[in-house]
């Protein structure tokens, strides 16, 4: 069945072209607590158009088989169906079908890197996989802003291998300080990974930068492209980074899958992560040989639909283009800085309003717990992020435990903020 858009291609995106485009959003038409529903929390996941849930359902209805093994026609299908998925996803940020694994979300495509590097350390792979092996004088260097996902598997990394994390500071808004980073990239680096776009401080960090101070020392770039690949165009090649992992399930697709990007010739050296069918050539009783990348790395049956269905959400942003989706959630996003800044007693986190950041803002509402602003907002119909976000560490640095988030996405016009906003300007009133 050909795919209908509701809209042109590459249209600017306004209130009027959200309104048609919200038609392929069913979920967006509930009710919450008998108000309409106001969805601000994509940047934990987002909803799916009816044109990715159709894709599912066809690959389903006419070609569901298993992939790579099957000499019969269903299995060719879904093949073909799970690798022009792969060409689609990897197309997306400028990549080859070699270089993009197939993972359940973002962190396990972190995991998969740390897991396979401390596989390395233990002379697993041998001479090729030597240079992602890691030991005690070698150093992982991340961000205080990061995600958990891009923390925990660097610390249990090192706790196995005797190197030392350690962290690029924040600055008191929650920014990524530049200056420090400097000093900490030193040539004991041998990884340095951190978050394109922050999901608590929505800013974007300058990739350029930090890329350039790591290659001046041999260290490894991990890029966590969670918050920017649903969002903005993004082009690994351009940004020079060598690894990247993002998650379907933020850009309109179902839970489930993610993926890790990796230049080819690194992901061919590195030794796998998950073992098992599927990822062999040849296996004895002692030993087996591997697949060439990235099928090295897709150990067991693979997510087959939930590949051809980020396929077609892929199709969906590109059909709406990257470069307006970018411009209306720049415009979203200081809607929200500019709205929530203006509420007394509210602290913005992140860049200021004026200042470039993505389609979010977190904020903390002086002496009220997020706890209860998000229900507030909820009776209201308003669906918000509360709690940590996955990010203590820069709660902690920003002197709090908690904060409320509220995201954005192609699907949110500027009277879901209007109405955010009018509904957070009376919850100090409300709790005081
Ligand atoms: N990194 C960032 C910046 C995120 O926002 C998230 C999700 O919230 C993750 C990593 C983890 O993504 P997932 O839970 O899909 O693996």
């Amino acid at each position: 069945m050909a795919i209908e858009y509701r809209t042109s291609p590459g249209a600017p995106l306004t209130n009027d072209l959200v309104r048609e485009l919200r038609k392929d959003f069913p979920i967006l038409d509930r009710t919450v607590n008998g108000n309409a529903l106001t969805y601000l929390d994509t940047g934990a996941t987002s909803q799916n158009p009816l044109q990715v849930l159709d894709a599912e359902r066809e690959y389903y209805l006419g070609a569901n088989s298993a992939v790579h093994r099957g000499a019969h026609t269903l299995a060719v299908d879904a093949t073909d169906a799970f690798e022009d998925a792969r060409r689609t996803v990897a197309g997306f940020i400028n990549a080859t079908e070699t270089e993009l694994v197939w993972t359940s979300n973002a962190t396990e495509a972190l995991n998969l890197l740390t897991y396979s590097f401390a596989n390395a350390s233990q002379g697993i792979g041998g001479h090729d996989a030597a240079r992602f092996a890691l030991g005690e004088g070698d150093e992982i260097v991340t961000t205080e802003q990061e995600h958990h996902a891009n923390i925990i598997p660097w610390q249990i990394l090192a706790e196995r291998t005797g190197a030392t994390l350690r962290y690029i500071p924040v600055t008191d808004e929650g920014l990524i300080d530049y200056e420090a980073a400097q000093t900490i990239v030193s040539d004991r680096t041998r990884v340095l990974t951190f978050t394109h776009v922050s999901n608590v401080a929505g800013s974007v960090t300058d990739v350029e930068m930090l890329v350039s101070l790591a290659r001046k020392v041999g260290a490894i770039t991990v890029l966590d492209a969670c918050q920017s690949v649903p969002h903005m165009p993004v082009d690994v090649k351009k940004l020079g980074v060598d690894f990247a992992a993002f998650s379907a399930h933020k850009m309109l697709a179902p839970t489930g899958i993610g993926a890790l990007y990796g230049r080819n010739e690194l992901l061919e050296a590195m030794p796998p992560f998950l073992t098992g069918g599927s990822m062999i050539t040849k296996v004895t009783m002692n030993e087996a040989q591997w697949m060439p990348a990235p099928i090295k790395f897709e150990a067991g049956t693979q997510r087959v639909s939930q590949a051809v269905a980020w396929a077609a959400a892929v199709r969906y942003l590109e059909h709406l283009g990257m470069d307006q989706v970018h411009a209306w959630e720049a415009h979203l996003g200081q809607l929200l800085a500019e709205g929530i800044a203006e509420i007394p007693g509210i602290r913005l986190i992140g860049p200021a309003a004026g200042q470039p950041r993505a389609g979010l803002a977190a904020f903390h509402v002086e002496g009220v717990h997020p706890h209860d602003v998000g229900q507030l907002l909820d009776e209201k119909g308003i669906a918000v992020r509360v709690g940590h976000h996955c990010a203590q560490p820069l709660h902690r640095a920003l002197g709090l435990t908690a904060s409320t988030r509220a995201s954005a996405y192609i699907y949110n016009t500027t009277e879901d903020i209007e109405r955010f906003v009018d509904q957070l300007s009376t919850v100090r009133a409300y709790f005081g």
